[in-house]
Protein backbone atom coordinates (compact mmCIF):
# COMPACT_ATOMS: atom_id res chain seq x y z
CA UNK A 1 0.00 0.00 0.00
CA UNK A 2 1.09 3.53 -0.42
CA UNK A 3 1.70 5.25 2.12
CA UNK A 4 -0.73 8.61 2.50
CA UNK A 5 1.15 11.39 2.61
CA UNK A 6 0.92 15.67 2.75
CA UNK A 7 2.64 17.64 1.08
CA UNK A 8 1.95 21.36 -0.41
CA UNK A 9 2.30 20.59 -4.57
CA UNK A 10 -1.40 20.93 -5.85
CA UNK A 11 -2.60 17.45 -7.14
CA UNK A 12 -3.46 18.06 -11.11
CA UNK A 13 -3.85 14.11 -11.62
CA UNK A 14 -7.72 14.23 -10.70
CA UNK A 15 -8.22 16.35 -13.65
CA UNK A 16 -8.43 14.45 -16.87
CA UNK A 17 -8.08 17.46 -19.14
CA UNK A 18 -4.64 18.09 -17.46
CA UNK A 19 -3.53 14.79 -17.04
CA UNK A 20 -4.24 13.81 -20.54
CA UNK A 21 -2.30 17.31 -21.65
CA UNK A 22 0.75 16.77 -19.38
CA UNK A 23 1.33 13.32 -21.74
CA UNK A 24 1.78 15.33 -24.99
CA UNK A 25 4.68 14.29 -26.95
CA UNK A 26 6.79 17.64 -27.50
CA UNK A 27 9.53 19.40 -27.18
CA UNK A 28 12.06 19.91 -23.52
CA UNK A 29 13.85 22.31 -24.84
CA UNK A 30 17.22 21.95 -24.35
CA UNK A 31 17.80 23.87 -27.38
CA UNK A 32 15.96 26.47 -29.48
CA UNK A 33 15.07 25.57 -32.63
CA UNK A 34 15.12 22.40 -31.28
CA UNK A 35 17.51 19.31 -32.92
CA UNK A 36 15.15 18.64 -35.61
CA UNK A 37 15.25 21.61 -37.17
CA UNK A 38 19.07 21.63 -37.47
CA UNK A 39 20.93 21.79 -40.90
CA UNK A 40 23.25 19.38 -41.87
CA UNK A 41 24.18 21.65 -44.52
CA UNK A 42 26.11 23.69 -42.02
CA UNK A 43 30.18 22.27 -41.60
CA UNK A 44 33.35 22.81 -40.29
CA UNK A 45 33.58 25.93 -41.89
CA UNK A 46 30.55 27.46 -40.66
CA UNK A 47 31.76 26.44 -37.19
CA UNK A 48 35.20 27.93 -37.10
CA UNK A 49 33.18 31.00 -39.07
CA UNK A 50 30.87 31.29 -35.76
CA UNK A 51 33.92 30.55 -33.19
CA UNK A 52 35.73 33.39 -34.36
CA UNK A 53 32.76 35.84 -34.28
CA UNK A 54 31.66 35.06 -31.37
CA UNK A 55 35.02 35.32 -29.34
CA UNK A 56 35.82 38.63 -31.19
CA UNK A 57 32.23 39.90 -30.46
CA UNK A 58 32.39 38.29 -27.11
CA UNK A 59 36.07 37.58 -25.87
CA UNK A 60 35.24 37.49 -22.03
CA UNK A 61 31.55 35.57 -21.91
CA UNK A 62 31.55 33.09 -19.75
CA UNK A 63 32.09 30.00 -21.66
CA UNK A 64 31.37 25.73 -20.67
CA UNK A 65 34.01 22.97 -22.43
CA UNK A 66 31.92 19.53 -22.78
CA UNK A 67 34.22 16.86 -23.61
CA UNK A 68 32.32 13.14 -24.89
CA UNK A 69 33.79 10.54 -23.82
CA UNK A 70 31.58 7.69 -25.74
CA UNK A 71 33.00 4.57 -24.39
CA UNK A 72 30.87 2.11 -21.62
CA UNK A 73 31.78 -1.17 -20.02
CA UNK A 74 27.98 -2.37 -21.10
CA UNK A 75 25.03 -1.85 -22.51
CA UNK A 76 21.96 0.18 -20.47
CA UNK A 77 18.78 -0.87 -22.50
CA UNK A 78 17.18 2.25 -22.14
CA UNK A 79 20.08 4.23 -23.23
CA UNK A 80 20.33 7.20 -25.64
CA UNK A 81 23.23 7.92 -26.11
CA UNK A 82 25.93 7.51 -28.62
CA UNK A 83 28.43 4.78 -27.28
CA UNK A 84 30.26 2.33 -28.14
CA UNK A 85 31.01 -0.52 -25.66
CA UNK A 86 34.50 -1.55 -25.23
CA UNK A 87 36.95 -2.62 -22.77
CA UNK A 88 39.93 -2.05 -25.02
CA UNK A 89 42.11 -0.38 -23.70
CA UNK A 90 44.22 0.43 -26.89
CA UNK A 91 41.00 1.12 -28.66
CA UNK A 92 40.28 3.93 -26.07
CA UNK A 93 43.47 5.48 -25.99
CA UNK A 94 43.41 5.40 -29.68
CA UNK A 95 40.76 7.76 -29.10
CA UNK A 96 42.21 9.99 -26.44
CA UNK A 97 44.95 10.53 -29.02
CA UNK A 98 42.40 11.47 -31.27
CA UNK A 99 40.60 13.68 -28.40
CA UNK A 100 44.00 14.93 -28.43
CA UNK A 101 44.39 16.47 -31.79
CA UNK A 102 41.11 17.93 -31.70
CA UNK A 103 41.93 20.21 -28.77
CA UNK A 104 45.06 20.86 -30.97
CA UNK A 105 43.05 22.26 -33.78
CA UNK A 106 41.07 24.42 -31.13
CA UNK A 107 44.60 25.45 -29.63
CA UNK A 108 45.72 26.71 -33.31
CA UNK A 109 42.23 28.41 -33.97
CA UNK A 110 42.43 30.35 -30.76
CA UNK A 111 45.89 31.23 -31.55
CA UNK A 112 45.20 32.37 -34.46
CA UNK A 113 42.72 35.05 -33.57
CA UNK A 114 44.43 35.85 -30.39
CA UNK A 115 41.83 34.96 -28.07
CA UNK A 116 41.59 32.06 -25.44
CA UNK A 117 37.50 31.32 -24.56
CA UNK A 118 36.82 32.55 -20.50
CA UNK A 119 36.57 28.83 -20.02
CA UNK A 120 34.73 28.82 -16.76
CA UNK A 121 33.01 25.21 -16.83
CA UNK A 122 34.29 21.76 -17.85
CA UNK A 123 31.98 18.96 -17.75
CA UNK A 124 33.15 15.46 -18.86
CA UNK A 125 29.92 13.27 -19.90
CA UNK A 126 29.54 10.17 -21.89
CA UNK A 127 29.36 7.27 -22.56
CA UNK A 128 31.56 6.94 -19.12
CA UNK A 129 34.66 9.01 -18.62
CA UNK A 130 34.97 7.22 -15.67
CA UNK A 131 35.97 4.05 -17.78
CA UNK A 132 38.88 5.67 -19.20
CA UNK A 133 42.03 4.50 -17.11
CA UNK A 134 43.09 7.50 -14.11
CA UNK A 135 46.29 7.70 -16.71
CA UNK A 136 44.32 8.24 -19.33
CA UNK A 137 42.26 10.72 -17.67
CA UNK A 138 45.02 12.34 -16.19
CA UNK A 139 46.37 13.22 -19.40
CA UNK A 140 43.30 14.34 -20.47
CA UNK A 141 43.05 16.73 -17.50
CA UNK A 142 46.56 18.13 -18.54
CA UNK A 143 45.90 18.14 -22.29
CA UNK A 144 42.40 20.52 -21.52
CA UNK A 145 45.39 22.63 -19.57
CA UNK A 146 46.23 23.66 -23.01
CA UNK A 147 43.18 25.99 -23.64
CA UNK A 148 41.52 26.57 -20.00
CA UNK A 149 42.64 27.97 -17.22
CA UNK A 150 41.92 24.80 -14.90
CA UNK A 151 42.27 26.54 -11.85
CA UNK A 152 39.94 29.03 -12.58
CA UNK A 153 36.65 27.18 -13.29
CA UNK A 154 33.16 27.71 -11.31
CA UNK A 155 32.61 23.93 -12.10
CA UNK A 156 34.44 20.45 -13.27
CA UNK A 157 32.14 17.76 -13.16
CA UNK A 158 32.02 14.49 -14.75
CA UNK A 159 29.89 11.64 -15.08
CA UNK A 160 30.42 8.23 -13.45
CA UNK A 161 29.12 5.02 -13.49
CA UNK A 162 29.00 3.27 -10.15
CA UNK A 163 29.45 -0.06 -10.90
CA UNK A 164 32.97 0.74 -12.30
CA UNK A 165 34.34 3.30 -9.83
CA UNK A 166 35.89 2.93 -6.41
CA UNK A 167 35.95 5.20 -3.60
CA UNK A 168 40.02 5.83 -4.28
CA UNK A 169 39.19 6.47 -8.12
CA UNK A 170 36.90 9.31 -6.84
CA UNK A 171 39.78 10.64 -4.58
CA UNK A 172 41.94 10.60 -7.35
CA UNK A 173 39.51 12.75 -9.82
CA UNK A 174 39.65 14.67 -6.75
CA UNK A 175 43.05 15.31 -7.10
CA UNK A 176 42.68 16.52 -10.83
CA UNK A 177 40.41 19.43 -9.84
CA UNK A 178 37.37 17.55 -10.33
CA UNK A 179 34.30 18.92 -8.24
CA UNK A 180 31.23 17.80 -9.31
CA UNK A 181 30.05 14.17 -9.58
CA UNK A 182 27.15 13.42 -11.31
CA UNK A 183 25.47 9.31 -10.98
CA UNK A 184 23.28 7.81 -13.72
CA UNK A 185 21.15 5.82 -10.89
CA UNK A 186 17.92 5.58 -12.97
CA UNK A 187 15.93 3.34 -10.32
CA UNK A 188 17.28 0.78 -7.54
CA UNK A 189 14.53 -1.29 -7.93
CA UNK A 190 16.28 -4.59 -8.44
CA UNK A 191 13.92 -6.48 -10.68
CA UNK A 192 13.82 -2.86 -13.03
CA UNK A 193 17.66 -3.16 -12.59
CA UNK A 194 17.78 -6.24 -13.96
CA UNK A 195 15.27 -5.70 -16.74
CA UNK A 196 17.56 -2.65 -18.10
CA UNK A 197 20.80 -4.63 -18.05
CA UNK A 198 22.06 -2.43 -15.15
CA UNK A 199 22.50 -3.55 -11.78
CA UNK A 200 23.65 -1.21 -8.90
CA UNK A 201 22.44 -1.67 -5.46
CA UNK A 202 21.39 0.86 -3.27
CA UNK A 203 24.43 -0.56 -1.02
CA UNK A 204 26.79 0.22 -3.79
CA UNK A 205 26.06 3.91 -4.64
CA UNK A 206 25.96 4.27 -0.59
CA UNK A 207 29.08 2.82 -0.49
CA UNK A 208 31.02 4.77 -2.53
CA UNK A 209 29.43 8.34 -1.27
CA UNK A 210 31.59 7.78 2.33
CA UNK A 211 31.79 11.21 4.43
CA UNK A 212 35.22 11.45 3.39
CA UNK A 213 34.31 11.00 -0.91
CA UNK A 214 31.67 13.58 0.02
CA UNK A 215 33.77 15.77 2.02
CA UNK A 216 35.96 15.67 -1.29
CA UNK A 217 33.35 17.70 -3.89
CA UNK A 218 30.92 20.66 -3.83
CA UNK A 219 28.24 18.52 -5.31
CA UNK A 220 26.61 14.98 -6.15
CA UNK A 221 24.10 14.90 -9.37
CA UNK A 222 21.89 11.60 -9.54
CA UNK A 223 19.94 11.13 -12.70
CA UNK A 224 16.51 9.16 -12.40
CA UNK A 225 14.21 7.64 -15.02
CA UNK A 226 10.30 7.35 -14.83
CA UNK A 227 8.60 4.87 -17.03
CA UNK A 228 11.36 1.93 -17.39
CA UNK A 229 10.09 -1.34 -17.34
CA UNK A 230 8.35 -3.27 -14.21
CA UNK A 231 8.50 0.42 -12.17
CA UNK A 232 5.05 0.84 -10.51
CA UNK A 233 4.01 4.12 -8.34
CA UNK A 234 4.79 2.17 -5.20
CA UNK A 235 8.49 0.81 -6.57
CA UNK A 236 9.64 4.85 -7.85
CA UNK A 237 8.01 5.97 -4.97
CA UNK A 238 10.58 3.68 -3.00
CA UNK A 239 13.66 4.74 -5.15
CA UNK A 240 12.65 7.98 -4.72
CA UNK A 241 12.93 7.72 -0.81
CA UNK A 242 16.47 5.73 -1.31
CA UNK A 243 17.75 8.83 -3.24
CA UNK A 244 16.75 11.55 -0.37
CA UNK A 245 18.82 8.70 1.48
CA UNK A 246 21.99 9.61 0.18
CA UNK A 247 20.23 13.25 -0.58
CA UNK A 248 22.31 14.41 -3.38
CA UNK A 249 22.73 17.84 -3.73
CA UNK A 250 20.99 18.02 -7.41
CA UNK A 251 18.35 15.41 -8.67
CA UNK A 252 17.21 15.13 -12.64
CA UNK A 253 14.19 13.45 -12.89
CA UNK A 254 13.70 12.54 -16.75
CA UNK A 255 10.85 10.37 -18.22
CA UNK A 256 12.19 7.40 -20.40
CA UNK A 257 10.78 7.45 -23.76
CA UNK A 258 10.99 4.00 -25.76
CA UNK A 259 11.96 4.13 -29.00
CA UNK A 260 13.36 0.56 -30.35
CA UNK A 261 12.50 1.92 -34.08
CA UNK A 262 14.84 4.21 -33.41
CA UNK A 263 17.84 2.46 -30.68
CA UNK A 264 17.52 -1.13 -31.44
CA UNK A 265 18.81 -2.09 -28.19
CA UNK A 266 15.44 -1.00 -26.76
CA UNK A 267 14.16 -4.25 -28.06
CA UNK A 268 15.52 -6.04 -25.29
CA UNK A 269 12.76 -4.45 -23.04
CA UNK A 270 9.92 -6.24 -23.82
CA UNK A 271 7.12 -3.31 -24.17
CA UNK A 272 4.25 -4.81 -22.26
CA UNK A 273 6.50 -4.55 -19.40
CA UNK A 274 6.44 -0.53 -19.00
CA UNK A 275 4.29 1.13 -16.99
CA UNK A 276 1.05 2.38 -18.12
CA UNK A 277 1.32 6.11 -19.60
CA UNK A 278 -1.61 7.15 -17.24
CA UNK A 279 0.75 5.79 -14.51
CA UNK A 280 3.75 8.74 -15.44
CA UNK A 281 2.40 11.60 -14.71
CA UNK A 282 1.25 10.11 -11.24
CA UNK A 283 4.85 9.29 -10.67
CA UNK A 284 5.90 12.73 -11.36
CA UNK A 285 3.93 14.27 -9.33
CA UNK A 286 4.70 11.92 -6.65
CA UNK A 287 8.44 12.35 -6.85
CA UNK A 288 8.08 16.01 -7.16
CA UNK A 289 5.59 16.16 -3.99
CA UNK A 290 8.17 14.15 -2.05
CA UNK A 291 11.01 15.91 -3.25
CA UNK A 292 9.88 19.12 -2.11
CA UNK A 293 8.37 17.45 0.99
CA UNK A 294 12.55 16.93 1.79
CA UNK A 295 13.67 20.41 1.45
CA UNK A 296 14.53 20.51 -2.35
CA UNK A 297 13.90 23.54 -4.63
CA UNK A 298 12.13 22.44 -8.04
CA UNK A 299 14.04 23.73 -10.73
CA UNK A 300 12.52 24.26 -14.38
CA UNK A 301 10.49 20.68 -15.64
CA UNK A 302 12.12 18.15 -13.69
CA UNK A 303 15.24 19.20 -11.48
CA UNK A 304 15.80 19.28 -8.01
CA UNK A 305 18.60 20.98 -6.18
CA UNK A 306 19.26 21.78 -2.11
CA UNK A 307 18.71 24.88 -1.26
CA UNK A 308 22.56 25.81 -0.80
CA UNK A 309 23.52 24.59 -4.24
CA UNK A 310 24.04 26.87 -7.32
CA UNK A 311 21.48 25.51 -9.29
CA UNK A 312 19.01 26.40 -6.22
CA UNK A 313 20.37 29.96 -5.92
CA UNK A 314 20.05 30.11 -9.80
CA UNK A 315 16.54 29.08 -10.20
CA UNK A 316 15.44 31.54 -7.10
CA UNK A 317 17.42 34.75 -8.63
CA UNK A 318 16.04 33.68 -12.13
CA UNK A 319 19.04 33.88 -13.76
CA UNK A 320 18.71 29.66 -14.78
CA UNK A 321 19.88 28.32 -18.43
CA UNK A 322 19.19 25.40 -20.53
CA UNK A 323 21.94 24.15 -22.52
CA UNK A 324 22.43 20.75 -24.47
CA UNK A 325 22.76 19.26 -21.08
CA UNK A 326 19.63 19.84 -19.52
CA UNK A 327 19.24 22.79 -16.85
CA UNK A 328 22.15 24.44 -15.97
CA UNK A 329 23.36 27.86 -13.34
CA UNK A 330 23.71 30.13 -16.52
CA UNK A 331 26.85 31.52 -15.31
CA UNK A 332 27.76 30.24 -18.72
CA UNK A 333 25.55 30.47 -21.65
CA UNK A 334 27.84 29.12 -24.30
CA UNK A 335 29.29 25.98 -24.84
CA UNK A 336 32.36 24.22 -27.32
CA UNK A 337 32.10 20.95 -27.59
CA UNK A 338 34.68 17.91 -28.06
CA UNK A 339 34.41 14.12 -29.33
CA UNK A 340 31.78 12.63 -31.09
CA UNK A 341 28.10 14.13 -31.09
CA UNK A 342 29.29 16.80 -28.79
CA UNK A 343 27.60 19.94 -29.14
CA UNK A 344 28.65 23.14 -29.58
CA UNK A 345 26.49 26.56 -28.67
CA UNK A 346 28.04 30.21 -29.24
CA UNK A 347 26.56 33.45 -29.81
CA UNK A 348 23.62 33.00 -32.41
CA UNK A 349 24.59 29.08 -33.52
CA UNK A 350 24.64 25.60 -32.79
CA UNK A 351 27.07 22.85 -34.05
CA UNK A 352 26.83 18.70 -33.48
CA UNK A 353 29.74 17.24 -34.39
CA UNK A 354 29.77 13.46 -36.00
CA UNK A 355 28.26 10.76 -34.40
CA UNK A 356 30.02 8.14 -36.05
CA UNK A 357 33.61 7.13 -34.61
CA UNK A 358 35.27 6.74 -38.49
CA UNK A 359 33.83 9.97 -39.23
CA UNK A 360 34.93 11.92 -36.57
CA UNK A 361 38.33 10.50 -37.14
CA UNK A 362 38.55 10.38 -40.64
CA UNK A 363 37.84 14.69 -39.84
CA UNK A 364 40.61 15.13 -37.69
CA UNK A 365 42.62 13.63 -39.94
CA UNK A 366 41.71 15.46 -42.29
CA UNK A 367 43.10 18.78 -39.89
CA UNK A 368 38.99 19.44 -40.08
CA UNK A 369 36.43 19.89 -36.72
CA UNK A 370 33.55 17.16 -37.33
CA UNK A 371 30.74 19.42 -37.71
CA UNK A 372 28.18 17.40 -38.96
CA UNK A 373 24.87 19.75 -38.55
CA UNK A 374 24.11 23.00 -37.26
CA UNK A 375 21.75 25.99 -37.26
CA UNK A 376 22.51 29.92 -36.89
CA UNK A 377 19.68 31.71 -35.52
CA UNK A 378 18.52 34.99 -36.92
CA UNK A 379 17.01 37.55 -34.30
CA UNK A 380 14.03 36.20 -34.13
CA UNK A 381 14.95 32.85 -33.57
CA UNK A 382 17.41 34.50 -30.75
CA UNK A 383 14.26 36.29 -29.06
CA UNK A 384 12.35 33.24 -29.28
CA UNK A 385 14.71 31.40 -27.75
CA UNK A 386 14.89 33.44 -24.59
CA UNK A 387 11.56 33.83 -24.27
CA UNK A 388 10.84 29.86 -24.15
CA UNK A 389 14.33 29.50 -21.91
CA UNK A 390 12.48 31.86 -19.43
CA UNK A 391 9.46 30.52 -19.51
CA UNK A 392 10.57 26.39 -18.61
CA UNK A 393 13.80 28.08 -16.17
CA UNK A 394 11.80 30.42 -14.13
CA UNK A 395 8.05 29.80 -14.25
CA UNK A 396 7.53 33.24 -15.78
CA UNK A 397 8.26 35.79 -17.86
CA UNK A 398 8.11 39.84 -17.84
CA UNK A 399 8.01 41.30 -20.39
CA UNK A 400 9.98 44.42 -19.76
CA UNK A 401 12.96 42.48 -19.48
CA UNK A 402 12.26 40.70 -22.96
CA UNK A 403 11.98 44.70 -24.88
CA UNK A 404 15.09 46.05 -23.23
CA UNK A 405 17.04 43.15 -24.29
CA UNK A 406 15.65 42.70 -28.08
CA UNK A 407 14.47 46.46 -28.38
CA UNK A 408 10.54 45.33 -29.17
CA UNK A 409 7.11 46.07 -27.88
CA UNK A 410 6.19 42.38 -26.51
CA UNK A 411 2.80 42.70 -26.66
CA UNK A 412 2.85 44.07 -29.99
CA UNK A 413 5.11 41.34 -31.61
CA UNK A 414 3.73 38.53 -30.24
CA UNK A 415 -0.34 39.52 -30.27
CA UNK A 416 -0.96 36.01 -31.53
CA UNK A 417 1.14 34.34 -29.14
CA UNK A 418 -0.39 36.21 -26.12
CA UNK A 419 -3.98 35.38 -27.86
CA UNK A 420 -2.73 31.46 -27.84
CA UNK A 421 -1.81 31.55 -24.07
CA UNK A 422 -5.77 32.18 -22.67
CA UNK A 423 -6.59 28.71 -23.09
CA UNK A 424 -3.77 28.09 -20.84
CA UNK A 425 -5.25 31.10 -18.14
CA UNK A 426 -8.86 28.86 -18.50
CA UNK A 427 -7.20 25.92 -17.39
CA UNK A 428 -5.65 27.49 -14.49
CA UNK A 429 -1.83 26.60 -16.08
CA UNK A 430 -0.59 30.73 -16.25
CA UNK A 431 -1.80 34.10 -14.92
CA UNK A 432 -1.40 37.28 -16.50
CA UNK A 433 -0.13 40.19 -14.46
CA UNK A 434 0.11 43.23 -16.61
CA UNK A 435 3.60 43.15 -18.11
CA UNK A 436 4.09 39.39 -17.09
CA UNK A 437 2.63 36.28 -16.83
CA UNK A 438 3.36 33.76 -14.14
CA UNK A 439 2.48 29.39 -14.06
CA UNK A 440 0.36 28.66 -11.16
CA UNK A 441 1.21 26.13 -8.57
CA UNK A 442 -0.58 23.36 -11.05
CA UNK A 443 0.97 25.04 -14.14
CA UNK A 444 4.37 24.50 -12.81
CA UNK A 445 3.62 20.78 -14.45
CA UNK A 446 3.28 22.85 -17.91
CA UNK A 447 5.74 24.63 -19.11
CA UNK A 448 7.40 23.24 -21.77
CA UNK A 449 3.17 23.61 -23.12
CA UNK A 450 2.99 27.05 -22.36
CA UNK A 451 6.59 27.36 -23.79
CA UNK A 452 6.10 25.86 -26.73
CA UNK A 453 3.16 28.65 -28.04
CA UNK A 454 6.74 30.96 -28.86
CA UNK A 455 7.71 27.92 -31.34
CA UNK A 456 7.64 29.05 -34.95
CA UNK A 457 8.64 25.77 -35.84
CA UNK A 458 5.69 24.03 -34.22
CA UNK A 459 3.50 27.26 -35.35
CA UNK A 460 0.64 26.79 -38.48
CA UNK A 461 -1.52 29.14 -39.89
CA UNK A 462 -4.52 28.72 -37.87
CA UNK A 463 -3.10 29.37 -34.88
CA UNK A 464 -2.68 25.74 -33.59
CA UNK A 465 0.11 24.37 -32.40
CA UNK A 466 1.67 20.76 -33.54
CA UNK A 467 3.58 18.57 -31.25
CA UNK A 468 7.02 17.15 -32.47
CA UNK A 469 9.04 14.34 -30.91
CA UNK A 470 9.88 14.57 -27.43
S1 LIG B 1 26.40 3.83 -18.70
FE1 LIG B 1 25.16 5.57 -19.43
S2 LIG B 1 25.97 6.02 -21.44
FE2 LIG B 1 26.70 3.96 -20.91
S3 LIG B 1 25.19 2.54 -21.78
FE3 LIG B 1 24.57 2.97 -19.68
S4 LIG B 1 23.16 4.72 -19.86
FE4 LIG B 1 24.30 4.59 -21.77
Amino acid sequence: MRSAKTYSVPNFTHNSKLLEQFSEKGPYYTSYPTHGNWSNHLGCVDYVESLKEFLLKTPDAPVQLYVHIPFCAKLCFYCICNIIVTNNRERMQHFVDYLFREIDLLKSLFAEIGIKPNFKEIHLGGGTPSHLENDQLEQLVNKLGDIADLNGLFEFAMEIDPRTTTRDNLKFYSTLGINRISFGVQDFDHDVQEVINRVQPFEMVEDLLSPDVRALFEGFNFDLLYGLPRQTRQTFENTVDLVKKLAPERITLIKYAHAPELRKHMRMIDSTTLPAETELPLMFQDSVQSLIADGYVWVGIGDFAKPSDEMAKAATEKRAWRDLGGYCTGRTRDLIGLGPTATAAVGNAYYQSAYGINEYYKAIDEGQFPIHSGFKMDEDEMLRREVIFKIICDSSLDYKQIESKFGISFKNYFTQEIGALDKFEQDGILEFNGDSISLTPTGRFFGRHVAKVFDKFLQRSDGVYTISGP
